[in-house]
């Protein structure tokens, strides 16, 4: 008889923006932001396991109920899409911890358990390689003996992924600067409540940047800030008040590029909610509404109408 294997499991959050800025883009490619992020109610959960054979596999399955198991459901998205091979950020976060803690004599298996849409604006990939991050650095101490690398080490593995993974791995709410990997957790008074609602196909953040900049290409782009009053707002929790100020300069990009997320703008604003916007380099829709009670009918009124709907609170 073989023993168990050991297994860690960890999970991390979609996020949506509710405020994002860009600036121009740098000599290096990349923009400057000011990013009000916010966790959201649905997440990413990745399993850690050893394997006997050398190297790291992957399988993918979708969280009941979830945006990504509502799209499969309508067949307007495969889980097929997700890579498993070294270009899977959970992959590629299992090996940033590896090679600082190579402890495990064997191979890797992750499985990737998903509910974020996947280059839908949310930070999905980013989800993976924060909960990929925690799990196997568990798993390598519990392995070893050895303590697990501390917050700040893993912080830095996660800036070294993607601009979107330190936050996927702090969660609540923070404002992102530099690229969006330097945090600042803010406070939120009371949780927000939001209708997320999934498109038929993705965009890609880069195509979706490139965009922006082709729209702003004769225009003066003032260096990224929050607006006054912003984060005060949040800290008290008026989510009314707070609607107006949130915004993303990504979004006019967005719509550009998917003129078809338009009318499910709208459709927020026929329904009564306190604000709509597309959530980072979208496609995903985020309606903030009053309550939870108000979440629900307005994800059940969309649903209705076929498009995959979810009521979550933020942070
Ligand atoms: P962000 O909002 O952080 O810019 P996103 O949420 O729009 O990103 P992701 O779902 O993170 O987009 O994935 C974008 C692309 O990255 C996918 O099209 C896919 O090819 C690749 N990718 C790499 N790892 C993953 C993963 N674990 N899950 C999904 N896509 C991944």
């Amino acid at each position: 008889m073989t023993a168990a294997q050991p297994t860690e499991r960890a999970s991390a959050p979609g996020k949506v923006n509710l405020f994002f800025a860009a600036g121009p883009p740098r000599p290096d490619g990349y923009h400057d932001v000011a990013s009000l992020y916010c966790a959201v109610g649905t997440g990413e959960t990745v399993t850690a396991t050893p394997t006997r054979h050398t190297g790291t596999t992957v399988d993918v399955a979708a969280v009941p109920g979830s945006l990504v198991a509502q799209q499969i459901e309508r067949g307007t998205f495969s889980l097929d899409a997700v890579p498993r091979d070294g270009s899977n950020l959970a992959v590629r976060a299992a090996r940033a911890v590896l090679e600082r803690f190579p402890v495990l004599p064997g191979g890797l298996h992750l499985r990737i358990d998903k509910a974020v849409p996947v280059a839908g604006g949310m930070g999905g990939g980013s989800a993976d390689a924060a909960a990929a991050l925690t799990a196997v650095n568990r798993l390598a101490a519990r392995v070893s003996g050895e303590p697990a690398l501390d917050d700040d080490a893993l912080l830095r593995l996660a800036a070294g992924l993607g601009a979107d993974v330190p936050f996927a791995l702090t969660g609540g709410a923070a404002v992102g600067t530099g690229t969006g990997a330097r945090l600042r957790p803010v406070a939120v008074g009371a949780p927000l409540h939001l209708v997320l609602v999934a498109a038929e196909a993705g965009l890609s953040t880069p195509a979706v940047y490139a965009e922006l900049d082709r729209l702003r290409a004769h225009r003066d782009v003032a260096p990224p800030r929050l607006p006054a009053g912003l984060e005060e707002l949040l800290g008290a929790g008026a989510a009314a008040e707070l609607a107006p100020l949130l915004d993303n300069d990504l979004q006019a990009a967005a719509l550009s590029l998917a003129p078809r997320l338009q009318p499910v703008l709208a459709a927020g604003a026929a329904a009564g909610a306190l604000a709509s916007l597309v959530s980072g380099s979208g496609p995903t829709v985020a309606h903030l509404v009053a309550d939870a009670a108000a979440a629900e009918d307005l994800a059940d009124v969309l649903r209705g109408q076929g498009a995959p709907a979810l009521a979550v609170r933020a942070p």
